[in-house]
């Protein structure tokens, strides 16, 4: 744990950890309105701003339990030309948490893009996904809320919520995708995953 100003800020659990590989608990009304969880949620907003990521689930921070924060903010996809925000189908996302949420894929349409992970260090993978999802869940005053999402969006939505049913992106990646941080923008930036795919191939495993 670091503190940043009157921030408390935490470590980041990398796989491995079996925490990652467990099924987070859901919540009750009343332990969602517990002082501790509320804490955690304010700490699991600090931790995901410091990295920083679009999105943390609480079992990477060592925590069993099905909450996830989610945030893309403008300032964030500043560094991406408009055609590549454009293509990814990423637009601002403003902070909010889920708790217990129940994701189900609308329509048949996945798309492949490459994904990192703050619990995969800085690799990179491509991973498909459902490019349309419905998610019920509750906010952090455990209001219902239910939320129709697209494109990047639906793609953190099942990243973070596959992270609370135990499953990190690399179970679903192609895994001859699997990039490190440092060759990424040597080797892939700019490129589609399709371009990707096409230059490593396909496996040769039998
Ligand atoms: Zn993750």
């Amino acid at each position: 744990m670091t503190d940043k100003g009157d921030k408390e800020i935490l470590e980041i659990v990398q796989v491995g950890d079996p925490v990652l590989r467990a099924t987070a608990k859901q919540l009750s009304p009343k332990e969602l309105a517990s002082r501790d969880v509320q804490k955690l949620i304010a700490v699991m907003r600090d931790t995901m701003r410091a990295a920083p990521g679009v999105g943390l689930a609480a079992p990477q921070i060592g925590v069993s339990l099905a909450i996830a924060v989610i945030e893309d903010t403008a300032e964030y996809q500043k560094g991406h030309a408009p055609e590549r925000l454009a293509a990814f189908e990423r637009t601002p996302v403003d902070f909010h948490v889920i708790v217990n949420p129940v994701l189900r894929f609308v329509g048949h349409e996945m798309v492949e893009h490459f994904e990192g992970c703050l619990s995969f260090a800085s690799f990179h993978m491509v991973v498909a996904r459902s490019r349309k999802v419905h998610v019920d869940a509750l906010d952090e005053h455990g209001k219902p809320i239910s939320i129709d999402a697209s494109g990047w969006y639906a793609r953190i939505l099942q990243h973070e919520i596959d992270h609370l049913n135990g499953i990190v992106c690399c179970d679903r990646m192609d895994p001859r995708t699997l990039c490190t941080g440092e060759n990424f923008p040597r080797f892939c930036a700019g490129k589609s995953a399709a371009d990707v795919k096409s230059i490593v191939g396909r496996s040769k495993l039998t």
